[in-house]
């Protein structure tokens, strides 16, 4: 790997004698992790633990991840290890339900990882302005399966409009990557001592069009994939003595080996990959003062004229808890979104463009209700409403790729869940002598597995993933 000459001369002056050893670890293999979804039944599993992340589990190498069907299934997210330390300032700062904003939340690992983290009754509003990235921050949430979610479209300004709506604001800002040097290579030769400075003026406007969005001594966490201290230090000295706020510190181990401020004194959370097993990575957690701004007023929302559309009864029993869900019509697709959030939902939908939110569980279609992919993914979908086919690997990888899977002839007619190792991965409809896929179009594996198959399913199950007890039917 060769770095560049400024990066070299910018951090050998950061870190003094012990630059060396990080350019020898930028020379090593990446660490590979992930993190579970307990919500999905995977609490635990036989590796090396991320020291601060419950969930967080280092992996020997790298599997196909594509050709596991627990990956698509949400049961959990290939993340950067040094990252999941978001963890520690969660715990230490949400003492209760909180609504949270993830401002700069594509592709989602932040936001899964909050959607774990959160205290129970929170809500989450999980943001990104590029609109085709916005796409895929829903299809994370969705598989990771919480209704508590609003993902929207949005540039930061837009947000900043909500004024002190939110309790805590996590903005892992978009920066020049230094520290995924190992991980992303590419991001070497994209590179350079102005591209630093061009990140860190936009991290600053950033923090400075959604600031207004959070409460007077609500939580911001910042964060980045960075060591330079203008994207860092300067950028935290900037919220604190430009936006008015209080420098928090977060619980460490000692053996953890995280690196403390390398300018000011201000705490703040540095991973070098010489020093701890993950990749570069930096986070600081501020209060806001008070900012003498008038909170956000919601103006009543004028009743609309039309009646609301009636909606088909079965779907209620498709949710464990139906009377935690407003369930409602949005053109032909029955919705459900927690009963505690529905106010907070009217506002977000008021001001702001929402992509997804809470679960869809059935588009109308003429007297049918075809059952929502989103339904089968979400931790709040009754799977006793529907007879359960657990697929096979090679079945489970054809469902994934939109193929035909042939159910057993007694099977039941109807739609029916399709699992993997008791993890839904999705409806099927039986029709007797062939099923439907209602698997997403746009989500399909559209990859060759060009290893031996069987080789690839020891590999899969090698990884020890203990499946749920499933009631399998056929
Ligand atoms: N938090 C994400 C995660 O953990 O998966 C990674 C976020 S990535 C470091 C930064 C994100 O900020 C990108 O998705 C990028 O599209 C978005 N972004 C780029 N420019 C932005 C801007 N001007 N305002 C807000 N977000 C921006």
């Amino acid at each position: 790997m060769i770095l560049p000459a400024d990066f070299i001369s910018e951090t050998r002056s950061l870190l003094g004698s012990e630059y060396p050893l990080l350019e020898a670890a930028l020379q090593a293999r990446p660490t590979i992790s992930i993190r579970l979804n307990p919500a999905k039944g995977l609490k635990d599993l036989p590796a090396d633990c991320v020291a601060w992340c419950d969930t967080g589990y280092y992996l020997p190498e790298r599997p196909a991840f594509t050709f596991d069907p627990l990956f698509h299934a949400g049961a959990y997210y290939v993340q950067e290890a040094s990252s999941m330390f978001l963890e520690q300032a969660i715990r230490t700062y949400a003492g209760g339900p909180v609504k949270c904003l993830d401002l700069c939340a594509a592709p989602g690992g932040k936001s899964t990882h909050l959607l774990t983290a959160l205290p129970g009754g929170s809500l989450l509003v999980s943001n990104e302005v590029i609109r085709s990235r916005s796409y895929i921050l829903a299809e994370n949430t969705t598989k990771w399966g919480s209704p508590h979610v609003i993902v929207t479209h949005n540039d930061p300004e837009e947000i900043g409009g909500l004024t002190h709506f939110f309790d805590m604001i996590v903005v892992d800002a978009p920066c020049s990557g230094e520290g995924m040097f190992r991980k992303n290579p590419e991001s070497i030769s994209e590179w350079s001592a102005g591209n630093v400075a061009l990140c860190a003026s936009r991290q600053r406007r950033i923090l400075h069009d959604s600031w207004g969005a959070l409460k007077p001594g609500g939580i911001l966490i910042y964060s980045t994939c960075t060591y330079n201290l203008e994207e860092n230090e300067e950028n935290l000295h900037y919220i604190l003595a430009g936006l008015g706020a209080e420098a928090l510190s977060v619980p460490v181990k000692e053996a953890w080996n995280i690196t403390g401020p390398l300018k000011y004194s201000y705490p703040v959370y540095r991973f070098f990959p010489h020093k701890t097993k993950g990749e570069g990575f930096f986070l600081a957690v501020v209060r806001k003062k008070e900012d003498g701004l008038p909170p956000y007023r919601k103006r009543p929302e004028k009743e609309k004229g039309k009646a609301k559309s009636a909606v088909p009864a079965a779907p209620c029993h498709w949710l464990l808890q139906p009377e935690a869900y407003q369930i409602e019509m949005r053109g032909h697709t029955i919705t459900a979104f927690p009963q505690s959030a529905t106010d907070d939902l009217q506002t977000i939908a008021a001001r702001l463009q929402i992509v997804s939110s809470g679960v869809s569980l059935g588009e109308v279609k003429g007297r049918d209700v075809v059952p929502c992919h989103s339904l089968a993914m979400s931790t709040a979908f009754n799977r006793a409403a529907f007879p359960v086919a657990d697929l096979t690997w090679p079945d489970a990888i054809r469902y994934l790729r939109k193929e035909a899977v042939a159910l057993p002839a007694a099977f039941p007619k109807g739609y029916a869940l399709a699992t993997y190792k008791g993890c839904p991965l999705g409806f099927v409809k039986h029709i007797g002598n062939r099923s439907n896929n209602l698997y997403p179009q746009e989500w399909r594996i559209r990859t060759e597995c060009r290893c031996n198959p069987n080789d690839m399913e020891n590999k899969i199950n090698a990884r020890g993933f203990p499946g749920e007890e499933s009631k399998t039917i056929g």
